[in-house]
């Protein structure tokens, strides 16, 4: 294959899932699994229903319906509040959103109406994120609200932390969500039976901490990454290398380090200072910013990432490869969100059989960051 791709190991991340279900079920929690990463793949969420998470997720519209459109039935939730003229498109396919707004409730309502349903509403509170969610103190009146209006229900209260400002889940905060569930729900007679916690980054508050009232997380990158991406650390017994990025080579010659002209701003702003360091083999990757972060790389052993620029990699390697050869690399979040997304790398799936990895059960407070090979079986 001559494009770049994206090898898929669904066996692991069904593998992944699994071992954070089984984790996070002993707290009382269930997991949504999230696939926005991955556009809505429905083999990665075939792979994640497998692995027995409760719901999917996904932030985008768009995603859900081509999971919808691949056959699957699970329950999903929108992540991101719709935008009013979006509310049909919601109710069609997704069973709860998570909204912010009177105007977005309004509109869910109005859309759910003709449809005939009932659409479930997961109510997003601020608790010191600064992205989404309406202020504590406003969430009694909002679920009044809600509870007046007709064709949909509060099916419960979510926070979202550590992705705008890298706010920490913490006893504090989730403790407050508790007792926000607690209190909406003495003052309007009703049970809710979603209470979402956050994302990745609330795996070691969950296995730390009581849940309280915490009983959904919403996970992606754990699940597909196999790492907490508040430390960015790998997770016990996860599998980190579900996702590797294949680009051909198209250039690969001697060449000096150090550019030969007058230095001004390159592609990409001002390019970082090169030394004469006598001559490389630098080799050229078809791939560049267009379709992946570069920084977001991690290149085999002895082979450096130099530079990128729209299409061309550019790296430092050991020896001339021909063109055609081809380069593997593991990938973080950012760069897997943005190969995902780029029309110029292909996703290709594969499942592996091996045995499950030996995923401890025993977890100490913070999370450990030794990874437990598995191995292979051909
Ligand atoms: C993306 C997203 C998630 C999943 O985040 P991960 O860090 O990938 O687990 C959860 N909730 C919301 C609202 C999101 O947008």
């Amino acid at each position: 294959m001559t494009c770049p791709r994206i090898e898929v190991d669904l066996a692991k991340i069904e593998v992944n899932a699994r071992a954070l279900v089984t984790l996070l079920s002993a707290r009382g929690i269930d997991v949504t699994g999230v696939t926005k990463a991955t556009l809505g793949s429905p083999e990665v969420a075939r792979a994640m229903l497998a692995g027995g998470v409760m719901r999917l997720g996904d932030s985008r519209i768009d995603n859900l319906e081509a999971i919808r459109d691949a056959g699957i039935q699970a329950p999903l939730t929108l992540l991101r509040s719709p935008t009013p003229d979006q509310a049909d498109r919601t109710v069609a396919c997704a069973s709860v959103s998570q909204v912010s707004e009177h105007e977005v409730v309004k509109a869910l309502s109005a859309a759910a109406g003709r449809l005939g349903s009932i659409h479930g509403l997961v109510l997003m509170v601020e608790l010191g994120d600064l992205r989404e969610g309406i202020l504590p103190e406003n969430v009694l009146d909002f679920a009044r609200y809600i509870s007046r209006i007709p064709h949909v229900t509060l099916a419960g209260l979510g926070t979202n932390l550590a992705c705008r400002a890298g706010v920490v889940p913490s006893a504090d905060n989730m403790g407050e969500l508790s007792a926000l569930a607690a209190l909406l729900e003495g003052a309007l007679g009703l049970h809710l039976p979603i209470i979402s916690g956050g994302n990745s980054a609330n795996l070691a508050w969950a296995i730390s901490a009581p849940a309280g009232r915490v009983n959904d997380l919403r996970l992606g990158e754990s699940i597909l990454l196999g790492c907490d991406p508040l430390t960015r650390k790998p997770l016990n017994g996860l599998h980190t290398d579900a996702f590797s990025l294949v680009v051909p080579i198209i250039e690969s010659l001697a060449k000096p380090t150090a550019p030969r002209g007058a230095i001004g701003e390159a592609a990409f702003g001002v390019p970082t200072p090169m030394h004469e360091r006598g001559t490389i083999i630098q080799t050229i990757a078809s791939i560049g910013r267009q379709d992946v972060d570069p920084a977001g790389l991690t290149p085999p052993v002895g082979v450096r990432v130099l530079a990128a620029s729209s299409d061309h990699l550019v790296l430092e390697t050991q020896h001339r490869q021909a063109p055609g050869e081809e380069i593997r690399f593991g990938l973080d979040y950012s760069a897997l969100l943005r190969a995902m997304t780029s029309p110029f790398v292909v996703a290709t799936f594969t499942a592996t059989k091996r045995h499950a990895p030996s995923f401890s059960p025993f977890l100490p407070p913070s999370i450990p960051s030794v990874v437990t090979p598995s191995p292979a079986i051909p």
